[in-house]
């Protein structure tokens, strides 16, 4: 059985009064499911702080993007072993904001995945289709794709020890949630996709996931937990979501 996960991405959002005053508000009570926070990078260890004064096993710290190389003359770049030094557990990779802003393509998606992965850690690997994508009916295509640049790079044990997160990019921030229906479709094919891994690996689903929306989402058979970008930044809301999961 796959372990539910619900993480937090904040993106670039946060300040150091507001990392104390969300863990000031955040209460894990009722909650039982793995929750990542994924912080800004210079965040990460007031954040780890944060999390180790919880005390709670289920809590764990994670980073939005990592380098795919290990060290030298990578300027602006983080590495992951570096940031297994600040006590993160997870790293999301290929979320689609790097993909379409940053220009990072499945293929570099993929050696991160392996550096994450090389360090110890758990890659939290996006996926999802655009808009346009899902009108053209190119959904489950768009998906395979981008699964298989991972499969392609790091071989078929390469989900063993991670996370798939379906986001379809009209969602994110947005306001539009996939149906639980549509979620679970592309939910249950990227589970098929994951070979004899897939019965392990949460599979996360995220856009525009909110307390009100999240019980009918968990709901569906292949819906293991949330990545939950705006709704993260509100401690209150955060913590229904994960009570949900
Ligand atoms: C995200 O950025 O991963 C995300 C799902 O954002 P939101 O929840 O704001 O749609």
């Amino acid at each position: 059985m796959p372990k539910p996960l619900v993480a937090a991405n904040w993106k670039m959002n946060g300040s150091r009064a507001f990392v104390e005053e969300f863990f000031g508000a955040f209460d894990l009570a009722g909650v039982e499911v793995d929750v990542a926070i994924c912080p800004p990078f210079p965040y990460l260890s007031l954040v780890a702080d944060c999390v180790a004064s919880v005390a709670s096993e289920r809590l764990s710290v994670g980073a939005q993007n990592a380098s795919q190389e290990e060290s030298g003359a990578y300027t602006g770049e983080v590495s992951t072993g570096m940031l297994a030094d600040f006590g993160v557990q997870y790293v999301i990779v290929g979320h689609s904001e790097r993909r379409s802003r940053y220009g990072e393509s499945s293929e570099l998606v993929a050696e991160k995945f392996s550096a994450v992965k090389r360090a110890g850690l758990v890659p939290i690997l996006c996926v999802g289709e655009t808009l346009e994508e899902r009108e053209g009916g190119h959904t489950l295509e768009v998906v395979r794709a981008q699964l298989e640049a991972v499969t392609d790079f790091a071989g078929n044990d390469a989900w063993h020890g991670a996370v798939v997160a379906y986001e379809p990019v009209w969602a994110i921030g947005t306001g539009k949630t996939a149906t639980p229906e549509q979620a679970q479709e592309v939910h249950r094919f990227i589970r098929e996709k994951l070979g004899e891994a897939g019965a392990e690996t949460p599979l996360l689903y995220g856009g525009s996931v909110k307390g009100a929306n999240a019980g009918a989402l968990f709901a569906q058979a292949d819906i293991d937990g949330a990545l939950v970008g705006g709704a993260s930044l509100d401690a209150k809301e955060f913590a229904g979501i994960c009570r949900a999961a």
